[in-house]
């Protein structure tokens, strides 16, 4: 449906993406991920025409729409927008506001302009006017007007940004239940790994303008290619150690070193916080000692101390629910391995 094939691009002289390829198949949820200033934001506008690349081709349903030397206008694309400004004609009607951009007028554009009002829920609120909706109706007004054209691909700018959490949660299902329904492909942008997670068939981790890892959000999160994707997707302790006889020692015990790493490689063991096994008493593990216990709400944080002989490594474990840790208890902790990651130290 949509297609890059490397694709560079550069702001006055000044690389901001490098040899991007990538695809987003029909009906396909593609998330782009990463740290502010990545260039999620300068892919979209690429994807939209409003940029023109310095090398490579984008093809979109198998024509090319933009070249080194070509560039197909964004309104001849075909293609949906929800920017983060996602500005409605304050002006204009609900239905007015969807049926702007659309090629038909009059009664058949209405109909259709109505139909997709139903499709996200706020038929009921064609005849208002922006200023009279909440938030989260107005979200929705923006994407029906972009869905409206039946584009075949929709690109969403951090569609969620202007919401509070509670209502992000609501509108982001809602969003996703209308993108499969109507099969429709996007290609989003986000710096949030759980609203990735949660939208996306794929997704596509960005770093310095070019791709470090691409898949499904369950590849991204169990196997993690680098420490940079694995801290992007949760948070973590980070342990170190010396590779000696194909295993890392650690005041946590031993991890099994990869493939490429060589007696004497100092490496880094990355441990999400829910990796963390705490058990007030027993004969396995390592001994630490509980500094301090806070309830989050659906999880507890343990700050805990594990002493290495000359110093401690301070560490942090998220258990489900309340806890009953009192500060200064003695704990064991040992480490789920299907959640600790190994990588050349750097
Ligand atoms: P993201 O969306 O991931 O935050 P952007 O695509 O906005 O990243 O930016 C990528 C890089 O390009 C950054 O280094 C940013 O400073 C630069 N950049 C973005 N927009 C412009 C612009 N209009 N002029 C010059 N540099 C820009």
């Amino acid at each position: 449906m949509l297609e890059f094939r490397h694709i560079a691009h550069a702001y006055n002289g000044t690389p901001s993406v490098n040899d991007i390829s990538l695809t987003v198949n029909e009906g396909e949820v593609v998330t782009l991920l990463g740290p502010s200033g990545c260039g999620k934001t300068t892919l979209l506008r690429l994807a939209a025409g409003l940029e023109q690349p310095l090398a490579g081709e984008i093809w979109l349903d198998g024509e090319q729409v933009s070249g080194v030397q070509t560039i197909t206008p964004p309104e001849k694309r075909g293609v949906g927008f929800m920017f983060q400004d996602y500005a409605l004609f304050p002006h204009l009607s609900v239905i007015e506001n969807v049926v702007f951009g659309l090629p038909s007028k009059g009664s058949l554009a209405t109909k259709r302009g109505l139909d997709v009002l139903a499709e996200v829920n706020i038929e009921a609120l064609a005849d208002a006017y922006p200023h009279e909706l909440s938030g989260g109706q107005q979200q929705r007004v923006a994407l029906a007007r972009a869905l409206a054209p039946k584009p075949s691909v929709i690109l969403l700018d951090e569609p969620y940004a202007g919401l509070d959490s509670r209502l992000r949660e609501r509108i982001r299902d809602q969003m996703l239940h209308v993108l499969k329904a109507t099969k429709t492909a996007a290609l989003m942008v986000t710096h949030d790994a759980e609203e990735a997670m949660f939208m996306s068939d794929r997704i596509i981790v960005l770093r310095e303008g070019s791709v470090t890892q691409t898949g499904r959000p369950v590849n991204l999160y169990c196997q993690p290619n680098s420490a940079f994707v694995a801290e992007f997707f949760g948070e973590v302790n980070r342990v170190d150690g010396v590779v000696r006889n194909g295993q890392i020692e650690t005041p946590l015990g031993k991890f099994n070193a990869t493939a490429e790493m060589e007696e004497g490689d100092p490496a880094s063991i990355v441990i999400r916080y829910e990796a963390l096994r705490i058990e007030p008493d027993g004969n396995f593990g390592t001994n630490a000692i509980v500094i301090e216990a806070r309830l989050l709400g659906r999880a507890s944080l343990i700050h805990l101390s594990v002493p290495t002989g000359t110093d401690e490594l301070h560490l942090h474990a998220r258990v489900p629910g309340l806890n009953s840790f009192g500060e200064g208890t003695r704990v064991r902790i040992s480490v789920d391995v299907a959640q600790a990651f190994v990588f050349a130290a750097n």
